[in-house]
């Protein structure tokens, strides 16, 4: 079955001062409602836009981080729809009717070892929020984000798993953070509408999904609702809808309008901007570190696998601590690396990992992975060990060394110790130890008890082959 996904996503650049068209504030989050506009964000009469030169270019890098071609010049259109979140009832947006308008077309990401092609990448501006009360008569509007500059970035509907749609989001997300454009970890500064069609049938428009988790759940049941509708003969309509978050279900919302329907025009108050290639160049020249650069040199340099060096540079966040960590400590950035991927992202739970900072809630820093892992190498404590401070200190937000303190013992690798525990397992274990006498896997077994009534704290290898001896000498 012939399944078709595009995707549209939409990001704030929030690292701006002001808005797209005027001179208010671009962080508008945390204000009171409505104290954030101006007669040009208003829509007044006699008031003229003026365009944000950082935000041409913040679009441009993210054209061309994202492979596409950047037109020599562009032009904004009005998209003309009654909807109260828009005060001027049109959006300032761009538009590729008569010629090139988007200021990115035609690219392409490769992500894994798959790659969609971008269709365009636009600059527009954001629409106020309408704040949903208990009834349709207490529906309230907040136009503190109206004009605020949003990216558009359109792909060619050439996905066909769910799966590989997260997939890509993680990767532009990342990309866009590299690109210090946007702080995609701020509340509804990305978001993602899915289109899906089934065997060349009618599109459907997945809008309102909050998180990229939900995007793929979102397509999942659209695509099994569309297999279910056609294995009965009924037509999908061209529709969109709304996921319903809490039931895990799409529902409709409207009929989905048709282009004739927002009478796009050219914006008769903006003239063509002409970018020119000089310009183009110098944004080029301009572009910092992107992903997989990132990615290839963490290869290189650090000698990483591709598995975590990819783990890393998915979220900039992660890839950024595991820097600074070595920076602290230069020695060993496979272990550093190894730490932060198995050990620590264990420790944060999948909700957190779509919050603000993926280390909320952890009391966690790069000194104490730093020291960590100098613990590590100096043998003053094995990976077991390491992995129980771990999960303390980022409780406690105490320094490694402080924590194994209190926990009163450095590495147990002394044989006295160990055969002591042993001795006393051998005793209360008996069944399990005619066990290993027959089968040497189930000595294992003995191991984890050693393990367990020292704490995690004897050295496993040590622990094991006296084990063995003893079982050896046993009759
Ligand atoms: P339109 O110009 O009709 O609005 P676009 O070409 O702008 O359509 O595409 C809007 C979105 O719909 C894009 O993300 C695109 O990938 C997606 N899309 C287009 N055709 C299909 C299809 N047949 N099935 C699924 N998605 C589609
Ligand atoms: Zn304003
Ligand atoms: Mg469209």
């Amino acid at each position: 079955m012939e399944i078709k996904i595009g995707l549209e996503l939409h990001c704030q650049l929030t690292g701006l001062q002001s808005k797209l068209f005027c001179s208010c504030r671009c962080d508008y989050r945390g204000m009171s409602p409505n104290t954030n506009t101006c007669p040009i964000c208003s829509g007044l009469p006699g008031t003229l836009p003026l365009l944000n030169q950082r935000a041409v270019d913040y679009a441009g890098m993210i054209s061309i981080a994202l492979g596409c071609k950047i037109p020599t010049s562009v032009v904004f259109y009005r998209k003309n729809y009654f909807y109260p979140d828009l005060p001027k009832n049109f959006q300032i947006t761009q538009y590729n009717a008569y010629g090139i308008s988007s200021i990115g077309v035609e690219g392409k990401v490769d992500y894994g070892v798959k790659s969609s092609k971008i269709k365009r990448v636009q600059l527009e501006e954001d629409p106020g929020r309408l704040v949903y009360g208990n009834t349709n008569l207490d529906t309230l509007i907040d136009y503190n984000r109206a004009g605020v500059s949003l990216v558009e970035i359109v792909t060619e509907p050439d996905f066909s798993e769910p799966k590989d749609v997260r997939i890509f989001l993680n990767k532009i997300v990342s990309t866009i953070e590299h690109l210090g454009v946007s702080d995609t970890r701020l509340d509804g500064s990305v978001r993602c509408d899915a289109n899906v069609s089934l065997e060349g049938g009618n599109r459907v428009e997945i809008k309102n999904v909050g998180s990229f988790r939900d995007v793929e759940k979102a397509l999942r049941y659209e695509i099994t609702r569309q297999k279910t509708m056609s294995v009965r003969d009924i037509e999908v309509r061209s529709e969109t809808r709304h996921w319903d978050d809490a039931r895990s279900i799409t529902k409709q919302s409207r009929q989905k309008e048709e282009e004739e329907d927002y009478r796009y025009f050219p914006e008769p108050d903006i003239p063509t901007i002409v970018l020119g290639d000089d310009y183009i160049s110098s944004l080029k020249a301009k572009m910092p570190e992107l992903p997989h650069e990132r990615k290839t040199r963490f290869l290189g340099v650090y000698g990483l696998s591709d598995h975590v060096a990819q783990v890393l540079i998915d979220d900039k966040e992660l890839a950024d601590f595991f820097e600074s960590t070595v920076k602290i400590y230069p020695s060993s950035p496979t272990e550093i690396a190894n730490l932060i991927v198995s050990d620590l992202l264990g420790l944060i739970d999948d909700s957190a990992k779509e919050q603000r900072s993926i280390f909320s809630g952890l009391r966690i820093e790069e000194k104490h992975v730093a020291e960590l892992v100098r613990m590590i190498d100096q043998n003053v404590i094995n990976r077991n060990i390491a992995k129980m401070i771990l999960s303390k200190i980022t409780k406690t937000g105490e320094m490694p060394s402080h924590a194994l303190d209190e926990m009163d013992a450095s590495i147990i690798d002394s044989k006295d110790v160990i055969s002591e525990t042993i001795e006393s397992i051998f005793k209360s274990e008996k069944s399990a130890v005619r066990d290993a006498k027959q089968n040497p896997n189930a000595a294992n077994f003995l191991l984890g008890k050693v393990m367990k009534l020292t704490g995690g704290r004897a050295d496993p290898k040590i622990a094991l082959n006296l084990i063995k001896t003893k079982l050896a000498v046993l009759e």
